[in-house]
């Protein structure tokens, strides 16, 4: 005959045994979930994050393609020119994964925009260089 003491751990030990097979459960469901997000993503065009190649983030929020998992096409409007543009999957991939671009920043202006303040950049530093040039005493 058990010991209501037994009987009480009995039933405490089969109830944490519940619990912790449900919980694994509802990880391998999450993971699942995911991984069919995932797919279907993929097979609407979305390209997939590569997270070991991203620059590391100081920052304890996640954006939302890392915890997606893949990157979208997204639309924005170019901050100079006021025109709308779509800022492609693949182009995204590009930024943050090859130019390791932060994690945080997206596109704010259109391709041609883009350029335009690439130019005026570069001229902008050379412009700088060159003054620092004049500056420096001639060499003797
Ligand atoms: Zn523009």
């Amino acid at each position: 005959m058990k010991s209501n003491k037994q009987k009480r751990e009995e039933i405490e030990a089969r109830r944490l045994k519940k619990e912790e097979r449900l919980r694994v459960q509802a990880r391998q469901d999450a993971e699942l979930r995911r991984r069919r997000d995932v797919e279907n993503a993929l097979a609407r065009g979305e390209v997939s994050v590569d997270t070991t190649r991203l620059a590391p983030s100081g920052s304890y929020s996640i954006p939302d393609f890392i915890e997606r998992g893949t990157y979208r096409p997204e639309s924005f409007v170019c901050k100079d020119c006021g025109i709308a543009e779509v800022w492609t999957p693949l182009q995204q991939k590009w930024w943050y994964e090859t130019a390791r671009g932060d994690v945080f920043t997206k596109a704010v202006r259109c391709r041609a925009c883009r350029g335009k303040e690439r130019a005026r950049k570069t001229a902008a530093r050379r412009a700088h260089l060159d003054g620092l040039a004049k500056k420096r005493p001639p060499a003797s």
